[in-house]
């Protein structure tokens, strides 16, 4: 087992990453609900994983993103909050917080993300996105939201 799969899920969901996004990522697994495909896209993001983002964007929705575009790192993505989600038998939602850092600046990319169903895959289509949250507004002695344990003022407010 490599080092990687020893570590704790980047999809926050507090199991290995052997445990959790790493069977979806290899396709040994698929996705019973669209909150797992959405936890395995966004651990994605994070190992760079642009072949499993392409395969598991819808085609009538990715338009021309490559698996290279796809491949690219733009931010760091430190922490995922899944704030309410629903699978039908052949859709679903998710929404949530994605937390990352842009140039040491801590960023919330909030999400309403729509998912179908077609044979037997989850397949993100879509989401509405809110307007962007800056680090300024969390409360300083609240828990980080990048997920470090830390209060906010002794992370990334700092
Ligand atoms: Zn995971
Ligand atoms: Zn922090």
């Amino acid at each position: 087992m490599s080092k990687l799969n020893q570590q704790t899920c980047p999809c926050k969901s507090a199991k290995t990453y052997h445990q959790c996004c790493f069977p979806l990522h290899q396709k040994t697994v698929k996705p019973v609900t669209c909150e797992q495909l959405m936890r395995a896209r966004f651990s994605a993001f994070v190992y760079q994983l642009g072949d499993y983002l392409y395969a598991t964007y819808h085609p009538d929705y990715r338009g021309d993103l490559s698996i290279k575009v796809l491949s690219e790192k733009t931010v760091d993505w430190k922490n995922l909050q899944i704030i309410s989600t629903a699978s039908f038998s052949d859709s679903g939602y998710v929404e949530f917080k994605a937390w990352c850092l842009d140039q040491g600046k801590l960023f919330c990319h909030h999400e309403r993300s729509n998912f179908v169903k077609e044979n037997n895959d989850w397949l993100y289509c879509d989401g509405v996105i809110y307007p962007e949250q800056k680090s300024g507004k969390i409360a300083r002695n609240e828990p980080c939201p990048c997920g470090s344990g830390k209060k906010h003022k002794k992370c990334c407010a700092k």
